[in-house]
């Protein structure tokens, strides 16, 4: 591994515009973020010479506050992994914890901030692809509320699921790139009017008098002794700050990683259709026939990326629609409703980010079953379309970052902003 950890798949520095609130700041932007005129790759073969045409509109909204953005950064290929070690382009190393991963698929991202590679960072979050890495970096994301960030110009994975969010070394850093980043886009149909004028910043007061933080005892079960430990002694701690801390229960999550799979492969299998060699993505070449054309010019996939449009186009293929996808439909009904009797009664819920502390570089790949289990904590929340934050959380092993989670009701950001900057104190 070299020792820039590989974090930049392109490092490239474009300017910002006005000296406006991040003037002063550089960001690291995931490399599934389309920059005009810079290469964005996804981190795949496939896209390995695509410049866009156009910014996203978070890049628009970055430039005009000032910010300097100085490359973009590694990733799992489409964002499909938790380790940034399905990337085309090598595999991203945890500037923090030599030898493990830095999580993922935001992995490069997280790793930015991390190094001080950058002041901040983009990434986007599927199924926990923003709250993974910064819990494995001891970094701060958010994960925003569906619909408060546009996603214009992010290149889909799984749309009904994603949200591009912050990445900061605190909350109040993390809190104030939101509050750039959020509001309605015309390009987006799916915004909000929600975080047009917003001050999250200001929410991170690290107050918690009168709060009352619900524990989902399924999402505490599974984790490790040493990452239980450290997610008590912070609920502890908030405790000894004035918060109530209640357990409470979300039984559907224990369908959610199956549901989430069925659901991201599925939309998978649709979005990627357009890496075909003509619309997008490298020519197979127009001899023979398109069939062949088209399956030539897949090959640039990596095993991952396959793996996952076979399956999602199989479990919406007819006849099998409703044995997959349906009953995957349903579940995430099941989980949302879980989600909104639960914050009846708590302001947010907490449980460790991930249930293990970092991976070891390459132990993960074997097993992609393995890989999908560690994912228990953060798709519930995609799947409810609720915003969560990740916070650090101290550490385990000698050195290897923990991070707990808090996710707030829809549109609840400056509630798990304000709790999330209690940690801190
Ligand atoms: N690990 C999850 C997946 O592979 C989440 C990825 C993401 O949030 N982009 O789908």
């Amino acid at each position: 591994m070299s020792a820039d950890h590989n974090i930049f798949i392109t490092e490239e520095t474009i300017e910002g515009e006005s000296d406006g609130p991040l003037a002063d700041r550089t960001v690291a932007v995931k490399d599934n973020i389309s920059t005009e005129g810079v290469r964005t790759t996804c981190a795949s073969d496939m896209l390995a010479d695509y410049v866009p045409p156009y910014d996203a509109t978070v890049v628009e909204k970055l430039t005009d506050a000032g910010a300097t953005i100085v490359g973009k950064a590694n990733m799992d290929e489409f964002g499909m992994g938790s380790t940034t070690e399905t990337s085309a382009f090598g595999p991203a190393e945890n500037p923090v914890a030599p030898g493990h991963v830095p999580g993922g698929s935001s992995g490069g991202s997280a790793a930015a901030v991390a190094a001080g590679e950058a002041d901040l960072a983009l990434g986007s979050d599927t199924g926990g692809s923003i709250r993974n890495p910064a819990a494995f970096c001891g970094v701060v994301g958010i994960k925003p509320t569906y619909g408060l960030v546009s996603r214009y110009g992010l290149v889909a994975y799984a749309n009904s699921l994603e949200q591009i969010g912050p990445l900061a070394p605190t909350v109040e850093e993390a809190a104030a790139l939101l509050d750039v980043i959020s509001g309605p886009d015309e390009n987006d149909a799916t915004t909000h009017d929600e975080g047009e004028d917003s001050d999250y910043a200001s929410a991170a007061t690290g107050d918690v008098d009168d709060t009352t933080v619900g524990v989902p005892t399924e999402l505490v079960e599974g984790a490790d002794e040493g990452v239980r430990e450290r997610f008590e002694e912070t609920l502890d701690d908030l405790e000894s700050q004035g918060a109530t801390v209640e357990e409470v229960s979300l039984p559907s999550v224990e369908h959610a990683v199956e549901a989430y799979y069925v659901i991201a492969m599925s939309e998978a299998s649709s979005n990627l259709a357009r890496f075909d060699g003509v619309r997008y993505g490298n020519s197979g070449g127009f001899e023979g026939n398109w069939n062949e054309a088209f399956s030539e010019s897949r090959e640039a996939f990596g095993e991952e990326v396959k793996r996952r449009v076979l399956l999602g186009t199989y479990a919406l293929s007819a006849g099998y629609h409703d044995k997959y996808y349906k009953q995957a439909q349903d579940a995430r009904a099941w989980v949302k409703q879980d989600f909104d009797e639960a914050f009846q009664s708590v302001d947010v819920l907490a449980s460790p980010t991930m249930p293990t502390p970092p991976f070891e570089v390459g132990d993960s790949l074997d097993d992609p079953l393995q890989m999908y289990l560690a994912d228990a904590n953060t798709v519930p929340v995609n799947l409810a379309d609720l915003p969560a934050i990740s916070v650090p959380a101290g550490e385990v092993d000698g050195g290897l970052p923990v991070g707990i989670q808090f996710i707030g009701p829809a549109f609840g950001e400056e509630e798990i902003i304000r709790v999330g900057s209690a940690v801190e104190n």
